[in-house]
């Protein structure tokens, strides 16, 4: 596999050079402090190699790539179920508007926009403690990536819960049409503190593996299962901007507000890249040219008709 490593360093090497990175997510203050210059990248293989280059080694919060690892574990509590509390369509929307959840009637419109995110969190926290999902939820991760050195930045939860008024929002709206079970409070104590869990590259491309449907993997999740959160990470997991990520890279993926990137090469591979400055739609912005340039390069693409 010389050959990726080769494609891995050139796009390390690339990114380096960019002047243009992006702007650092300000909302969260303890996010506002990470240091934009940081590029990582790592790509785990079926055979249990990771490659890497660049920032790969360096922890950053995955924010809403958390929101796949809750679904994994909604779906598997709830089942079908599940999609009472939230639809399955792209939103077209912001990753934190209001609007549709008004027209919607207080079901958000996939598990990927905040609002979403937020009722599959309730929805798993019925019947149990906040303490409880969350060990849940790090146990998941930490088997998935085969690494007990996974934690929640707890400074990075709070900083949230600080400034989150917009989320306060999205539960209250929620709460008020009968999606909502837990108090807001209960509902995004438990959220903000699952979307400030920490992870390298190498580790969250390693949790990803079970994604990947590939042979002598973990079956963390059905392979049904598998397949459906693939497609929503198609569908819906760069908010507004899921259309042109399909379009340029051809894989699904899901962003966070951390400047993380979580992707999954179905059967073959599982990509993680990090880079803080975001785009104006709020996902990485050298995290995004670098999937393009690693789906060209190594012709991943789901579209491309190489398996
Ligand atoms: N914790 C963030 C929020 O709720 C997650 C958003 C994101 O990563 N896009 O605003």
């Amino acid at each position: 596999m010389a050959e990726l490593q080769d494609i891995l360093d050139q796009i390390a090497a690339e990114m380096a050079t960019r002047a243009d990175r992006g702007k650092v997510a300000d909302y969260i203050p303890q996010l506002a402090r990470i240091d934009p210059k940081q590029f990582g990248i790592a790509v785990a293989l079926p055979d249990g190699s990771v490659l890497s280059a660049g920032d790969a080694g360096t922890p950053f919060s995955i924010q809403s790539i958390s929101k796949v690892f809750t679904l994994a574990i909604a779906l598997g509590r709830l089942g079908d179920q599940l999609w009472r509390r939230v639809g399955r369509e792209p939103s077209g929307n912001p990753f934190n508007s209001i609007v549709q959840l008004e027209q919607e009637h207080g079901r958000p419109r996939n598990p990927f926009i905040n609002a979403g995110a937020i009722a599959v969190t309730d929805a798993i926290l019925e019947g149990y403690e906040p303490k409880e999902i969350l060990g849940e939820l790090l146990r998941f991760i930490r088997l998935a990536a085969n690494d007990t050195d996974i934690h929640i930045n707890k400074a990075v939860a709070q900083s949230e819960a600080a400034t989150g008024d917009r989320n306060f929002a999205l539960a209250h709206f929620m709460r008020g049409f009968g999606n909502l079970r837990n108090s807001p409070e209960r509902a995004l104590g438990t959220y903000f503190h699952q979307c400030a869990v920490e992870m390298t590259c190498v580790q969250l491309a390693r949790a990803g593996m079970f994604l990947t449907n590939a042979p002598g993997q973990p079956r963390l999740i059905s392979v049904e299962r598998v397949r459906r959160i693939c497609a929503m990470m198609m569908m819906c997991g760069h908010y507004d901007a899921s259309g042109d990520f399909a379009f340029k890279v051809g894989l699904p993926g899901k962003s966070g507000v951390g400047g993380g990137i979580l992707m999954i090469a179905p059967g073959r591979a599982s990509i993680a890249l990090w880079s803080p400055g975001l785009n104006a739609r709020g996902n990485s912005q050298l995290g995004t040219d670098a999937a393009e340039i690693l789906a060209r390069g190594t012709g991943w693409s789901v579209f491309s008709g190489r398996h």
